[in-house]
C-alpha cells in the first residue's frame, strides 16, 4: 500500500513535503473537504496529485486555463502517472481515446474545462466510474468578488451534488476573506477545514532601486542572469515593443508579450520563453496566467505596479521550484503621476479604491529602512516577525556596517541648498555629475560651485545616498515632485561639518542562483548543491534535446535543481541517480541511461573519475 511519503519519493523523487502539503493530503485522504490557499509556488498540485494516486478511483481536476491543464498532465505522464485532459484542443479522435481510457478505469486524474464538466458526454461518462475527489484549481474563480471570475465556475456546484462521496479540495493562491466565504458557499464545502499557508515566498529577493536609466539598468542586471530566465514588466505595449527591440540589439534572447500582439504571435512568444529558446519575456501584465514554468530566476518591474497585489502576484512568477530568485523593482515618482492620471479618469468607489491600492504600493517603494517583507505581507494580512530576512535590498544591507559618508553626504547637502531647496533627487544628481541638460542649463545650474564635483559615484549610487540622507532626517521629500528641502539638521552638518555614519551606496548585490551556489548556500530557499557550471550547461543540453524530441517544455524532463544536483554530486550508479531530487522511478528508467552515461564520460575527461 503506498503512502504519501512513498509517493512522493517514488514517483515526484522529492524528499520531504513543503508546509501544508502532509496536512492537507491526510485531510483529502480522509475523504474530508477543504480550502487551501498557498502561494504560487507553494506546492498546490501535489496537495491532490498524491491522493489520487492512493484513492482507488478517480481524481477530477478543474481548470481554467488549457496551456495549465496541459502542462500538468505533460508533467505527470513524464513521471509515469496516468492522468489527461479533455478540452477543445483535442482532435475528435484523441477526445473519444481519452474517453475510452477513461471509461476503462486507466485513468487516475482527468482535468478539465469547468465548461466540459456539466456536458452530457461527461455525464454519462462518468457515470459508471468512482469518483474519489474533485478538485478545482484557481478557485477563485467562483466569486464575483475575485479578481478573475469565471461564470462557467458556478456550475461546478451542481456537479458536485452528483458525487456526494468525493472529497472536494478548492486551491488558489489568492483570496480575501470575503473570496474565501464565497468559495465555500459555492461549493458548498462539508466539514470542511481552511488550510493558509505564509505568504512569504523566502526564496525570493526583494529590490528597489531608484530608476536612473532603465535601458543601462536593465543590462547591467541580465549581465549577471547569464542564460537564465527571466521576466521584465512593463507598463504599456510600446514600452514592451520598445524595450524588447532594444534588448534584442544589444544580443538577448528576448520576447515581447502583450494584447496588442495577434495570438498567434503571443502563443508563439509564450512557447518560446517556456521552451527556453528566448531567455527573457519582456510583457505587459497581459502575461503570466498559465505560466507554470518552475525555473524562472528573476522578475524585474521597469514601471511601477498598481498596487501590491499585482506586485506580489507578478514576482510570484520567479522561483517556483524554491531556489533563489531575484525581484527587482526600478522605482521614481513620476510614474506614480502616470498612474494617478489613469485614476483620475475613474469615479466614485472604484477611483478610491484605486487610489488606495497605489498609496500602498508608494509606501512601499519609497520605504527606506525596514524590511521589504513586513509592508508586502502586512498588505495580505500577515505580520512578519523576524527583524532581518536577509533576502531584501533592505536587510541584506543592513546587516552591513554604517560606514563614513560625511564627504559625499555634504555634497549632496550643498548641492541641494545651492539649487535653492527647489529640486528632486534626480536633477541633484545631474548637477553633481556636471551633466548640461536642458533643466541644467536652464537654471544656469551648470554655474554652481557643486556642478560637476560628484564623479565618485553614477547617477543610481547618487539617488541611493539621497534616500539615506531621506532615512537620516537630514533630508525631506515634499509634494508631487518629491522636492528634497533640508531639514535643520541638514544645515547644522554642513555648518559643524560633523560626521555622518550610513550605508554606502551601491552595496551588497547578490548575482544569479548559479554563481551564488559556488560561494557557499543562500539565505531562504532549499538548499542548493555546489555544482559544476561546465557539466551543468552539457546536462541542460542533452535535457533540451529529450524535451525536443518529445514536444515538451525541458522542466518537463527535469527540474535546474535536478542537473545542478546531478553536476555536483556525480551521480555514478541508478541507485545514486535515483537519490537525485525530482527523479522519481520512471524519469531514471527513463533518462538515467544517456545521463548518467554524460556525466561518467565527463568525469573521465576531467580527471574526476
Ligand atoms: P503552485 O501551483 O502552488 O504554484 P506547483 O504545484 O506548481 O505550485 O509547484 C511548484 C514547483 O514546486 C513544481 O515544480 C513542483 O514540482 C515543486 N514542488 C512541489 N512540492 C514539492 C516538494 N514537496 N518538494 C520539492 N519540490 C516540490
Ligand atoms: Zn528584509
Amino acid at each position: 500500500m503506498p503512502t504519501p511519503e512513498s509517493i512522493l519519493k517514488e514517483t515526484f523523487g522529492y524528499d520531504s513535503f513543503r508546509p501544508l502539503q502532509r496536512e492537507i493530503i491526510e485531510h483529502v485522504l480522509a475523504r474530508r473537504d477543504a480550502l487551501a490557499i498557498l502561494p504560487t509556488g507553494g506546492g498546490k498540485s501535489l496537495c491532490y496529485q498524491v491522493p489520487a494516486l492512493i484513492f482507488p478511483g478517480l481524481t477530477i481536476v478543474v481548470s481554467p486555463l488549457i496551456a495549465l491543464m496541459k502542462d500538468q498532465v505533460e508533467q505527470l505522464r513524464a513521471a509515469g502517472v496516468p492522468a489527461l485532459f479533455l478540452n477543445s484542443t483535442l482532435s475528435p479522435e484523441e477526445y473519444g481515446a481519452n474517453m475510452r481510457a477513461v471509461r476503462q478505469g486507466e485513468v487516475k486524474l482527468l482535468y478539465m474545462a469547468p465548461e466540459t464538466l456539466v456536458t452530457a458526454r461527461i455525464e454519462s461518462l462518468l457515470s459508471g466510474l468512482s469518483v474519489d475527489c474533485l478538485t478545482i484549481d484557481e478557485a477563485h474563480c467562483i466569486s464575483e468578488w475575485g479578481h478573475d471570475f469565471r461564470p462557467e465556475y458556478r456550475e461546478i456546484a451542481a456537479f458536485r451534488e452528483r458525487f456526494p462521496n468525493a472529497a472536494c479540495l478548492a486551491l488558489t493562491a489568492t483570496a480575501t476573506v470575503r473570496v474565501r466565504e464565497d468559495i465555500k458557499r459555492a461549493l458548498k464545502l462539508a466539514a470542511q477545514r481552511e488550510f493558509i499557508a505564509s505568504f512569504d515566498r523566502e526564496n525570493l529577493f526583494i529590490e528597489v532601486q531608484p530608476k536612473t536609466e532603465t535601458k543601462a539598468q536593465l543590462l547591467e542586471f541580465l549581465s549577471r542572469f547569464p542564460g537564465e530566465s527571466g521576466i521584465i514588466y512593463g507598463f504599456s505595449r510600446k514600452r514592451v515593443d520598445e524595450l524588447s527591440a532594444f534588448l534584442a540589439s544589444r544580443g538577448h534572447a528576448v520576447r515581447p508579450y502583450h494584447a496588442g500582439l495577434e495570438d498567434e504571435a503571443r502563443r508563439k512568444n509564450q512557447e518560446a520563453f517556456i521552451r527556453d529558446d528566448a531567455q527573457v519575456m519582456v510583457a505587459t501584465i497581459a502575461f503570466g496566467m498559465g505560466i507554470n514554468k518552475p525555473d524562472v530566476r528573476f522578475v524585474v518591474h521597469v514601471d511601477l505596479p498598481k498596487s501590491l497585489e499585482n506586485y506580489y502576484q507578478e514576482i510570484g512568477r520567479a522561483g517556483r521550484d524554491g531556489l533563489p530568485a531575484h525581484c527587482l523593482l526600478l522605482y521614481t515618482y513620476g510614474d506614480v503621476a502616470k498612474i494617478r492620471h489613469f485614476i483620475d479618469q475613474k469615479t466614485g468607489d472604484e477611483k478610491q479604491v484605486a487610489a488606495k491600492h497605489l498609496e500602498a504600493m508608494v509606501r512601499f517603494a519609497e520605504d527606506t529602512a525596514s524590511c521589504r517583507r513586513k509592508p508586502l505581507l502586512a498588505y495580505f494580512g500577515e505580520a512578519y516577525e523576524k527583524a532581518d530576512c536577509g533576502r531584501c535590498d533592505h536587510c541584506a544591507g543592513g546587516a552591513q556596517e554604517p560606514v563614513d559618508i560625511t564627504v559625499p553626504a555634504q555634497k549632496f547637502l550643498s548641492c541641494v541648498v545651492r539649487t535653492g531647496g527647489r529640486f528632486g533627487a534626480f536633477h541633484v544628481t545631474e548637477v553633481l555629475l556636471g551633466s548640461r541638460s536642458e533643466k541644467v542649463l536652464k537654471w544656469g545650474h551648470e554655474k554652481l560651485s557643486t556642478w560637476g564635483i560628484g564623479a565618485e559615484y553614477d547617477k543610481k549610487q547618487w539617488m541611493e545616498l539621497s534616500q539615506e540622507l531621506v532615512r537620516l532626517g537630514l533630508l525631506t521629500q515634499e509634494g508631487e515632485y518629491r522636492i528634497l528641502v533640508p531639514t535643520p539638521k541638514a544645515q547644522e552638518v554642513l555648518r559643524e561639518r560633523t560626521p555622518l555614519f550610513g550605508r554606502l551606496p551601491g552595496a551588497a548585490r547578490p548575482a544569479s542562483a548559479r554563481s551564488r551556489t559556488r560561494s557557499g548556500a543562500p539565505k531562504g530557499g532549499e538548499p542548493l548543491p555546489d555544482f559544476d557550471p561546465g557539466l551543468f550547461d552539457l546536462l541542460r543540453k542533452k535535457r533540451k534535446s529529450f524535451a525536443e524530441a518529445a514536444s515538451v517544455p525541458p522542466y518537463v524532463i527535469f527540474s535546474d535543481r535536478s542537473l545542478m544536483e546531478m553536476a555536483g554530486r556525480l551521480p555514478r550508479s541508478p541507485e545514486a541517480f535515483l537519490r537525485v531530487h525530482g527523479v522519481g522511478q520512471v524519469k531514471a528508467e527513463k533518462y538515467g541511461q544517456a545521463f548518467l552515461s554524460m556525466i561518467h564520460a565527463w568525469c573521465q575527461e576531467n580527471g574526476r573519475a
